[in-house]
Parts: structure tokens; sequence; C-alpha cells
């Protein structure tokens, strides 16, 4: 079967391998040039992690649940897929962190963790005189500390700037949330991109972190976007993430019908099997048919692209990136009016070393989107707990770093442990009495963390993967984990391999 009806030359057909965000919108940027596309999505559902599930009668994200708002790129293609006025604010209230020591509020105007201002009361709060006195030393040293030119984790930099509390009581339990890592294996260009040179910009690593802030207040209230239409409050409130009305997992059905308007041919329960180089363009074998197309993109996870590209491109091989750890999230839909009060904010960030909580994050949804409470009505709420992450090398269960190995398995296991957790987290007994619905969604490998020298392979894998014009890959695996990463880039690589 060719992309292109039979007898067409194959230059203006495209096929692309994956049906997630970075597959759905490298399909969008061949249809707007004209190119007959066809995507191939293995699972029944499209999407990839950009999810949906339903638990007591509502439709849920399974995955995704927001964007980060530092660029403009997500809220614009909201805008141009007719969704600008879906796009909101979460509570301002914002969320805690579960430090060993007990609870306290997340400062709320840092970037990863990193504050604004170590003289924040809530940054003091956190991190004692001591902690705040050691973190503003980062305003008097040398802007160059940390921005050299070397691979720098963000645990590196942090505690070089700022020092250990900073790390361990800030920084270490937002990115166990948001990446499901240890901060000293993560690449901080590739998950705080721009951070370390404005740092070099700025003088300090505060300032910096500010400037960031400001950047995100000012890209989603910028009166040239189309995101201008969206709310006012997320305006105001400068909010580094943002969602949509009715959950992230409405942006893929929105773009599905764009692709289905611009005439894509979409293909799910389809997974590609192989993938040869041919005379004029590519062919993709699946268990049914073969198609045939000039240009090709993989958009599926890091192992998977390897795996299809290797045979054509054996340079491939030694650049296989690390899977991510495994994600379990596990959905509470609990009828609990002491809930209303929203008694942690949108959720909490648990340090590793918090005894007694498996749990890296729980999300109170209902308390973080108002559009969710509006749907539960009082009393009802939607938690949502997330356990796995990839532990520092050398940590064990034991040494509060290795949360992955110690994670409960079966589901029933992770029902118990998100039932004890809650309670544990939210300060409210949360029994299985209470609960109207429960789910268990398993992420294998599907966040993939930008670990040191990540820069340095994403580059050597595009040059090959770009050395005759004709093949892209795409997808958080190389641009970044993250929904505003892999919207700003993907459109970005098919235009190169368009031109
Ligand atoms: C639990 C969870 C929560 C998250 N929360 C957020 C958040 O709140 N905000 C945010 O910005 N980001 C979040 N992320 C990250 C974000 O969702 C991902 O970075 C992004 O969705 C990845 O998109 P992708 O297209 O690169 O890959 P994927 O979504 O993994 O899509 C790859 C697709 O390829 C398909 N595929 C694989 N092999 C084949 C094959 N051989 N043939 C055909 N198809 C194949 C897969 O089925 C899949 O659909 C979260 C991720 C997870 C797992």
């Amino acid at each position: 079967m060719d992309a292109a009806p039979a007898g067409t030359d194959l230059e203006g057909t495209a096929v692309v391998i994956g049906g997630g965000i970075s597959g759905l919108l490298a399909a969008r940027e061949f249809a707007r040039a004209g190119v007959r596309t066809t995507v191939l999505e293995a699972s029944e559902a499209w999407g990839g992690c950009v999810g949906n599930h339903a638990v007591a009668g509502l439709t849920l994200d399974s995955g995704a649940e927001s964007f980060a708002t530092r660029t403009a790129a997500v809220a614009d293609l909201a805008a141009e897929l007719g969704l600008a006025g879906e796009i909101v604010a979460p509570n301002p209230g914002g969320a805690w962190v579960q430090l060993p020591d007990g609870p306290r509020e997340l400062p709320k105007t840092g970037v990863l963790g990193i504050p604004a201002s170590p003289w924040d009361p809530e940054v003091r709060r956190s991190l004692g005189l001591l902690g705040s006195l050691r973190a503003s030393i980062d305003a008097v040293l040398p802007a160059s500390l940390g921005t050299g030119a070397e691979a720098t984790s963000v645990s590196a930099l942090v505690r070089r700037r700022m020092g250990s509390r900073v790390l361990d009581r800030l920084v270490a339990p937002v990115v166990g949330g948001v990446h499901s890592a240890d901060p000293s294996v993560l690449d901080v260009d590739m998950v705080a991109p721009g951070l370390r040179a404005g740092i070099r910009q700025h003088g300090s690593l505060a300032a910096a972190v500010a400037a960031q802030r400001r950047g995100a207040a000012g890209a989603t209230a910028g009166p040239a976007g189309p995101a201008k239409a969206q709310s006012a409050g997320l305006q105001k409130a400068g909010s580094a993430v943002a969602g949509l009305r009715g959950g992230m997992h409405t942006l893929v059905a929105a773009l599905l019908a764009d692709l289905r308007q611009r005439g894509v041919t979409l293909l799910n329960g389809t997974p590609a099997r192989s993938v040869q180089r041919t005379a004029d363009g590519w062919r993709v074998a699946t268990d049914q048919a073969t198609f045939d197309a000039g240009r090709l993109v993989v958009a599926v996870e890091g192992p998977a692209a390897v795996g299809l590209l290797e045979e054509t491109l054996p340079e491939l091989a030694g650049l296989r990136s690390d899977a991510g750890p495994d994600v379990s999230l596990v959905t509470l839909v609990v009828d609990l009016p002491a809930l209303d009060t929203a008694p942690r904010g949108t959720g909490v960030l648990v340090a590793p070393q918090s005894p007694g909580v498996q749990a890296k994050a729980l999300t109170h949804a209902t308390a973080k989107w108002a559009w969710l409470a509006e749907r539960t009505g009082p009393g009802r709420h939607v938690l949502r707990l997330s356990y796995g992450r990839a532990a520092a090398p050398g940590a064990t269960p034991e040494s509060g770093g290795g949360g992955a190995a110690a994670a409960p398995r079966s589901e029933e296991e992770l029902f118990r442990a998100a039932l004890a957790d809650a309670s544990a987290l939210l300060g409210v007994s949360v029994s299985a009495a209470d609960v109207a619905g429960w789910d268990v969604v398993r992420w294998a490998g599907a966040l993939p963390f930008a670990s040191l020298g990540h820069r340095q392979r994403v580059a050597a894998v595009r040059s090959i993967c770009a050395a005759d014009g004709t093949l892209a890959v795409v997808g958080g695996w190389l641009s970044g984990n993250g929904l505003a990463a892999i919207v700003a880039d993907t459109p970005r690589q098919v235009r190169t391999l368009l031109s």
C-alpha cells in the first residue's frame, strides 16, 4: 500500500509511526504543506501519554494533565485548534511538599522548585534561616559558576549555587513529581531550558528563575499571540502551568479532528513492525500491509525508535536511550466533604526521604482544576497518586532514593497504598468505603528522563537520521519530556525535513 495513490511519485507522501502528540503534530505539519500523510499507531487509543480514562462516570486525563507556560507553544496550538477559550489556570493556591519533618506549602515562585527569592516567606519556612542564608549566597557568586560548557545535572547546579537544603527540600520533590527521577541524573539544560543562559544574563540563579517566571506570564499574556483569548486569571497568576477545561486529552481529540479534516489517513491498532530504506523513500511493514512513502517520521519512544531504525542505520544502536522509569497512576474518586477545603492545596510532592509514604506525588485534581470541581460537585473529589521514580546511581530504596524498587506492584496493592498515602499526605482519613471509583494506569518507560549528556546524544541521533534528508525522529525522548518541548520541537523538525 502506498501513502500516495498508485502510480504517484512518492515525493509528496509521508508515513508517521506513532500517534502520540508528537506523531499527530508531525502529521499536521505535513498535511499543512500538502503532503499526503498516513499515521500508524500501535494501540487502539490515540494521543500516547496524553490519554483519558473513565472513573466513576468522569472522563479524566490518564497521563498528562497540564502544560508548561514558559513559552506560548501549547497555548498557541490550542488556539489554532479552536481551544483558546478552554485554556485554564490551575487554582492559584499552589501545591505542598511533604518533607521528612512534615508538610509545607511549596513556594509558588520557583522553576523546578528553585526559588526566585531565598527570602520569600514560604521559601524561608521550608529552608529555615540557615538554608535561606546559604541560598542567598547565589547572588554574590560569579555568574560563571555552574554555567560552563560541561554537562551539568540539576543537583550539581543547585547545590553549587544555592546549597543542599534548596536541593533536598524544594527541588528533589518537584523533580521527582514531574520527571520521576532524581535531580542528580537529570541534565539541567533539558529539564529547565534557558536557565543556565539566564544566570549568565541576569547574574544569579534566583534572578534567572525570576526572569523565567516573568517570561511565563508574558508568554501567555502577550497581546500578539492567539493565546490572548484565554482566561485573565491565567495571565494574572503568571502560572508555570495551565490546563484545558475538560482535560488535556481534549487537545488530542481536537488534533484528530483537524487531521481528519485535512485528509490525513489515521490507522490505529496498527503497530509498525519494520522499516526499510527503498530507492525512492521508505517502506514500513505492519501485520496487515506495507506502506511506501517519500518521507518518514518516527514518533515513538526512544528504545522503540532505535529498534525500528537500527537495521537501516546501524550507527544508532549505540545511541539507544534508557527507557524511563515505570510509573503507575492510581486515580481515586472519593466522597469526602472534608476535602472541600483543599487541605493541601492542589496536591503534595513528596521528598524522597519522607518516611512511610510510597507515592512520589498526589494531585488533588478537583482542588487544582475548577472545571473538574464543577463537574463533580461539592463533597466528591478526584485524587491522583503516582508511583515510581528513577533513582540516583547507587541509591537503594532504604537510602530513600529508590522509590521504584519499593513501589507496590499489583492493582490491589497500589489501591491500598493509595488509600494509606492519601490519608497521610492530606491529613484526612481516606478509606475504601469513601471510594466511588478507582483505576490504575501503568506507563511503562513513558517518562524518558533527560540524563546527563542528553543534548549530545540527541544531536548525534538527529544528525544520523537527517543524513539523507527524508527521515526525522521526534518525541519527548529527543525534545525533552513534556508537551511544551514537544509542541515547539516537532513542527520544526518536519519543516526542516520538508525544506
Ligand atoms: C503519567 C504521565 C503524566 C504526564 N504529565 C504531563 C503533564 O502534566 N504535562 C506535560 O507537559 N507532560 C506530561 N507528561 C509527559 C508527556 O505526556 C509526554 O512527554 C508526551 O506525551 C510524549 O509524547 P510523544 O509523542 O513523544 O510519545 P508518546 O506519547 O509515548 O507516543 C508514542 C506513541 O507511539 C506509539 N507506538 C510505539 N511503538 C509503535 C510502533 N511500533 N508502531 C506504531 N506506534 C507505536 C505508542 O503506542 C504511543 O501512542 C506526562 C507523562 C506521563 C507518562
